[in-house]
């Protein structure tokens, strides 16, 4: 069967999986492709936006933030605001309808902070799918409230007990589940990673935020941003407000890594910040950029947010960083908390601390640009779920 879409990002991408997962990605290709040729596909995706996510998410102006860093003007993208708290509800939903489509009754998934395993258990209820989440038992531990609502919206959580006991063990045995059970079960992957087409079917999902916030910058601010930050963590909040603005050259893409306890520390989860760390491997289907021991193993990662702490990224941004299209930096741990904290108090806005990450480079930027430039910052999700991590490294408040 021909290649629908194009499997790779320059060297980055492709299909390094076992042969008896080829049919099972060439059928999902093939399902993605005709659904996005489908205007039914298309008018259902959308009102399930509208109607159950809550979208178009606001966009707002951040006027105090603004004013008290005396630079550029800040925006926020309100992805926070999307129903279950975060833009990953826009994938789940987006691959729980192919499932549908494709006549499929299963899925499984993977989480880390449990946000995507939300997403997911939530889609599945709406749609009548059966949901399994594997979650490494470390993480099961740190996210008890999302253990618990996966439960309450019909999940069966599975504790993985192998490696680290977080996130890549979960993505280890959520794809031995799906080799196993690949005629009735779909791999919801939740973010812009893993092989051909996940990659590009997520960014497809996540273009909405993009979309909508190009539309929002001109019809309520009369112009583009000058530039866009958003976190990236495997990047599908950063590839899906990028994709809005790639065509427009005069608009810098800023993507922020968790540069954890310090690059230098070599605890942190900055793929693009360390060169002693990442080289180009195959990891979880894909070749991108991995952070790796001296023999190639996967290295231990670090980042005050489990949604941010992942030894790899996705592949579409390690080609936009080489064609210096978008540029990469990091945040540590200390410098996201500050973000964190000048949100809450500057705008009555909680924010996850991924997303504090972004507001972290907002911050040091926005003071050495002109009051009449424009910074957009992509308020990737809400930091109810982090509030008791919160407390724990403020200390005494
Ligand atoms: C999962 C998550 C992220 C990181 O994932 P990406 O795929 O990089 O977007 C960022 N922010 C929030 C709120 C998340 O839940």
């Amino acid at each position: 069967m021909p290649t629908l879409l194009p499997p790779k990002f320059g060297p980055y991408g492709g299909q390094f999986v076992p042969e008896t997962l080829m049919p099972a990605l060439i059928e999902l290709e093939a399902a993605f492709v005709s659904a996005q040729n489908d205007p039914e596909f298309q008018r259902t995706f959308d009102k399930l936006m509208a109607s159950f996510v809550g979208r178009p998410t606001p966009l707002t102006y951040a006027k105090r933030l603004s004013e008290q860093l005396g630079g550029a003007q800040i925006y926020l993208k309100r992805e926070d605001l999307a129903h279950t708290g975060a833009h990953k509800i826009n994938n789940a939903l987006g691959q729980a309808l192919l499932v549908k489509r494709m006549g499929k009754h299963r899925i499984v998934a993977e989480t880390g902070a449990g946000q995507h395993g939300v997403a997911s258990a939530t889609a599945a209820a709406l749609l009548g799918l059966e949901c399994v989440v594997y979650m490494g038992t470390v993480d099961i531990a740190r996210q008890e409230p999302n253990v618990f609502r996966m439960k309450l919206l019909g999940a069966t959580v599975r504790p993985v007990t192998s490696g680290t006991q977080t996130l890549k063990d979960a993505i280890n045995e959520a794809i031995r589940d799906w080799v196993t059970n690949v005629r009735d079960t779909h791999y919801l992957l939740g973010s812009a990673l893993g092989p051909h087409p996940y990659p590009t079917m997520v960014r497809t999902f996540q273009s909405v935020i993009g979309r909508e916030a190009r539309e929002q910058m001109l019809a309520e601010v009369g112009r583009l941003p000058d530039t866009v930050i958003a976190c990236v963590g495997g990047g599908s909040n950063a590839i899906g407000v990028f994709s809005g603005f790639v065509d427009d050259a005069e608009v810098e893409l800023i993507g922020v890594e968790a540069g954890g306890s310090g690059i230098a520390s070599g605890k942190h989860a900055a793929r693009f910040g360390d060169p002693s760390k990442a080289r180009v491997g195959v990891i979880h289907g894909t070749r991108t950029y991995v952070l790796q021991t001296e023999d190639g193993q996967i290295a231990e990662t670090h980042s005050v947010s489990a949604g941010l702490d992942y030894a790899a990224v996705g592949p579409e941004h390690a080609q936009l960083r080489d064609m210096e299209r978008a540029f990469y930096t990091s945040a540590t741990d200390r410098e996201a908390l500050a973000g964190f904290q000048t949100l809450c108090r500057t705008e009555g806005i909680i924010p996850a601390l991924e997303s504090s990450h972004a507001v972290a480079e907002a911050l040091k930027r926005a003071p050495g640009m002109r009051k009449d430039q424009v910074i957009l910052v992509n308020l990737s999700g809400r930091g109810d779920k982090d509030l008791n991590t919160v407390i724990k490294e403020l200390g005494q408040l």
